[in-house]
């Protein structure tokens, strides 16, 4: 059996001066204590305690080339020993820009900031000063960073329950200390049902400004669109004067190097993308129509920030998107691979040991959950799931040295190799055992 004093012993100490001991709230939720890391490197992370884990949670999802990535680090380090930050332009932003233009199928111009909440703040603000209206879509299940103007139903077991009145005139605050003004402008709908959609947009088009959606909702359950959902949001926002916002900073660069709108062909207005961006560095990106961006050109929307475009961001952000798309993007297959041979996989091992249970994957991303149903394709089945059973299999599987998170979302990286997959099958297969 591991053991985690260290780590406990830290968190303690971190207790007396950071509030909440953890530097992320939901970080905090970790059984059977949030864990201290000495150094990670490849798939492998240390932590205090000396206990090594082979690593699926790869930092809520940056980390698409591993800990540590030599070809990364060597790049970035090269680009900080000319400046870091210089609150003046440099040719990394232009380069950055230009690379994002070509592989973004979306956007004709971007622009930089530091992490997805940032982008999806400024992708609804240019959406409202283009429609010059100011309520906007967004769907149950889905997370779109933390900024009081979208948060909400954010799929932590707690929140989910305030969360499940679909009423659009009752939107709940994601947490204490929002103002409840900040989500008048938000109208709040279950995801996959196109009757619900078309009849929201089509009497409220006067004043709907954007639809937001992750194009797979990876926070809650990786599920996929039903077929032509994404199409039919496509084509009612462009018929009734409504920006499509595509929040894909968690599919970004991740299900293809166009992200999920490259990989099933369907071009939003606006694109967000952050995460496996940077690589593991504070980066994130709006992409899209270059009418959209004119506001910004014209300077009438603003666009702040003290660090946008940093050398350090623009580097490593052009780094991953390098190391990505070498060798045309051969990475992209090996990841797809594995993610597909570890999902199918757990689905014998469900079968095996008679737990009931679904695997959602796409790409090298999947959710594995426990829930009776054979099948899960909307965000009310998914909240049927026992995230007390999952939670318990997270805290079985640290100690066989496989470190995923405790909410059932699985990345795979470019340095997961197929006898990875062996090793963290043959762990499950264990823990299953153990798991009542
Ligand atoms: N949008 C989506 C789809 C996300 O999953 C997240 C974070 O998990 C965000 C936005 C917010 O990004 P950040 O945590 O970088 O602010």
């Amino acid at each position: 059996m591991k053991t985690f004093e260290k780590s406990r012993a830290k968190l303690a100490e971190a207790k007396q001066v950071l509030a909440g001991g953890v530097a992320s709230t939901l970080r905090g939720s970790m059984k059977p204590t949030p864990l201290y890391v000495e150094s990670a490197s490849g798939v492998t992370v240390k932590d205090v305690d000396g206990n090594e884990y082979l690593d699926y949670q790869l930092a809520y999802g940056p980390l698409i080339l591993g800990h540590a990535h030599p070809g990364f680090n060597e790049k970035v380090s090269k680009a900080m020993a000319k400046g870091i930050t210089y609150g003046l332009q440099h040719d990394g932003e232009i380069e950055l820009a230009r690379r994002l233009t070509e592989v973004l199928p979306c956007a004709d111009k971007v622009v930089l900031s530091g992490s997805g909440t940032e982008a999806v703040m400024l992708a609804l603000r240019l959406s409202r000063a283009y429609t010059g209206k100011s309520k906007v879509v967004r769907f149950h299940g889905h997370y779109h960073g933390w900024s009081d103007s979208i948060f909400t139903s954010f799929p932590s077991p707690d929140m989910m329950q305030k969360a499940t009145s679909a009423a659009a005139d009752s939107v709940p605050p994601g947490t204490k200390g929002q103002s409840e003004l900040s989500l008048q402008d938000v109208i709040l709908l279950p995801w996959n049902e196109p009757e619900t959609l078309e009849a929201t947009l089509r009497a409220h088009a006067h004043e709907i400004a954007a639809v937001i959606s992750e194009p797979v909702m990876c926070n809650s359950g990786c599920i996929l669109p039903l077929p032509g959902y994404l199409e039919q949001i496509r084509e009612l926002t462009r018929e009734l004067n409504i920006v499509f916002i595509m929040d894909e900073v968690i599919t970004g660069f991740r299900l293809s190097p166009g992200g999920a709108h490259g990989r099933f062909g369907i071009n939003p207005d606006l694109v967000t993308v952050g995460k496996a961006l940077g690589g593991g560095i504070a980066v994130s990106a709006v992409g899209g129509r270059k009418e959209i961006f004119e506001l910004i050109d014209s300077e009438q929307v603003s666009h702040l920030g003290t660090l946008n475009g940093n050398g350090v961001a623009t580097s490593s952000a052009l780094a991953v998107l390098e190391l990505l798309t070498e060798n045309d993007g051969a990475v992209y297959g090996k990841m797809e691979d594995n993610a597909i041979k570890l999902a199918t996989g757990i689905r014998v091992l469900f079968e095996k040991h008679g737990h009931r249970g679904v695997v959602n994957q796409i790409g090298p991303v999947f959710h594995f959950m426990f829930i009776e149903e054979d099948e899960v394709t909307h965000f009310d089945t998914f909240q049927k799931r026992n995230s007390g059973k999952y939670a318990k299999f997270a805290e079985l599987m640290l100690d066989e040295g496989v470190l995923v998170r405790p909410n059932g979302l699985w990345y795979i990286s470019t340095v997961h190799e197929a006898d990875h997959i062996e090793k963290t099958l043959q762990a499950i297969d264990r823990v299953f055992v153990r798991l009542t």
